[in-house]
């Protein structure tokens, strides 16, 4: 006799992979269980890309009318200055506008929502507010949070959840990390007026991207006077006192600040799960051992998003998730997600945006191939007419006789808007001559895209 479960399928983890994942699997007739711990939307809405993204368009209009008016002629009886507390209510009513919105669409799908932490008991049984749940399906999709540096004194100071709680800016910050989210946090802060620098550990900032964008954002980023101290290894933070804070480098050095950001990476959300239980193998770190269909070792267990540690970005989650439920709830059993060039944006300013191999994979990979690489850099007509000329660089990273497309890279103004259309055609295999038989459109920045020669 077949085991009955009171539901088909339950997820664990109410943000961007678990809601959709859900979802998709109620809109399929499925019965399911959504259980999530804090706020619905997950790290994304609550802790990241939303408030992050609320910022850096406040930190963009501030630096625009900073860097721009002038040169546009535009007079300010008196300048603008940020209500940063202002900014923060504004901010916050739209994040509790999405818990709204998400809970209205697990409603419509028949999501039953559980406020709880869940923990497992074996392969296809969950408790969560001491009440046990069974389920044929379970997914895993729990995330991650901010690590902290193993150095005496790396309990200071903030992580990037803090960063939305502040109610008012520091005078001065130092930011830890050239990762992805540390040159964003540290692009806002400078924008709005904090005296800010970054650390980075390695000899550039976000060095595993293309060579182009860890240049561009250098040279960019020091013409704004932003300060990026490199090869710079933390090894203690201090309390001192006068109430600020002093960072100890490895080469001696040190800087006192007001306030520390801590941009050291992050750590899944898999303690007090008890996988085990479940048969759930995570790899060294925590994070969990998934296939190409996000199959765990678990039976009929599942996991998406950053707890799998595979490119963390919002629509890696919610696509694997979706296409999760379409496998197990839809019958389209070969549903999966492709994780090549997937398309992404560092919202620095300007912001960054690139998509699949770095011109340095390109040649790992295709060491027998011709490899071209197209590129150039110009100042955007965006700052042309204004003291304050900003430079745009753009490369193209193309293989083989026929020029095929495998990687495109920018940093510019409008960058982020710009790549969605181009993460298409590369997606579609586009070569290089499929890029020079498209009209330019002028004048814009893209159009340099379909122009290089
Ligand atoms: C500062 C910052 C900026 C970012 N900016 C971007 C961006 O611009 N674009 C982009 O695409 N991505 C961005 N990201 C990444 C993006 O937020 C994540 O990739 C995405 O949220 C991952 O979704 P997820 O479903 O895997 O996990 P999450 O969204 O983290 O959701 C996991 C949920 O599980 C819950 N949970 C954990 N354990 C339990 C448990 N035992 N029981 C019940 N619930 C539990 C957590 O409370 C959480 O709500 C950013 C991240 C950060 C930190």
């Amino acid at each position: 006799m077949s085991k009955s479960f009171e539901y088909d399928y339950l997820v664990i983890g109410g943000g961007s992979g678990g809601i959709a994942s859900a979802n998709r699997a109620g809109m399929h007739g499925a019965k399911v269980a959504l259980i999530e711990e804090h706020h619905l939307g997950g790290t994304c809405v609550n802790l990241g890309c939303v408030p992050k993204k609320v910022m850096w368009y406040v930190a963009e209009m501030m630096e625009s009318i900073q860097h721009y008016s002038d040169g546009y002629g535009i007079e300010w009886t008196e300048k603008p200055k940020l209500n940063f507390e202002m900014m923060v209510e504004h901010r916050d009513k739209y994040i509790q506008f999405l818990h709204g919105a998400y809970k209205k669409g697990l409603d419509n799908n028949k999501v039953d929502f559980i406020n709880g932490r869940a923990e497992f008991i074996d392969e296809s049984t969950v408790k969560v507010n001491g009440q046990i749940l069974t389920a044929e399906h379970i997914l895993v999709a729990t995330g991650g949070k901010p690590k902290r540096l193993p150095i005496p004194g790396g309990d200071l100071g903030l992580i990037s959840d803090d960063v939305f709680e502040l109610k008012t800016l520091p005078k001065s910050m130092a930011v830890v990390g050239g990762g992805y989210i540390g040159v964003e946090m540290s692009g806002i802060f400078h924008a709005l007026g904090v005296d800010t620098h970054l650390f980075v550990r390695k000899p550039k900032p976000l060095y595993n991207f293309d060579s182009i964008i860890c240049e561009g954002f250098t040279a960019i980023a020091e013409a704004d006077g932003r300060k990026i101290q490199t090869n710079k290894t933390v090894i203690e933070c201090k309390k001192t006192d006068d109430g600020l804070y002093e960072l100890f480098f490895e080469d001696g050095t040190t800087h006192k600040t007001e306030m520390v950001l801590w941009a050291t990476g992050r750590t899944p959300n898999t303690d007090g799960l008890n996988l085990e239980a479940a048969g759930v193998n995570v790899y060294p770190g925590g994070y969990i051992e998934v296939d190409k269909y996000q199959n765990t070792t678990g039976n009929s267990i599942y996991a998406v998003g950053d707890v799998t540690g595979r490119i963390e970005l919002t629509p890696v989650a919610i696509a694997a998730g979706r296409h999760l439920s379409e496998r197990l709830f839809n019958d389209k059993k070969n549903a999966h997600l492709d994780y090549n060039n997937i398309p992404t944006v560092i919202f620095t300013h300007p912001p960054i945006g690139t998509i699949g191999m770095t011109e340095e994979e390109a040649n790992d990979l295709y060491p027998n191939e011709s490899i071209k690489i197209y590129q150039t850099a110009f100042t955007s007509m965006h700052s042309s007419i204004t003291d304050h000329r900003q430079k745009a660089y753009m490369k193209l990273v193309c293989v083989g006789k026929s020029e095929k497309v495998v990687g495109l890279h920018g940093i510019g103004k409008g960058m982020d808007e710009i790549l969605q259309g181009f993460a298409v055609a590369i997606q579609m295999g586009a070569t290089k001559k499929d890029f020079d038989r498209t009209v330019a459109i002028h004048p814009t920045a893209a159009e340099e895209f379909v122009t290089m020669k």
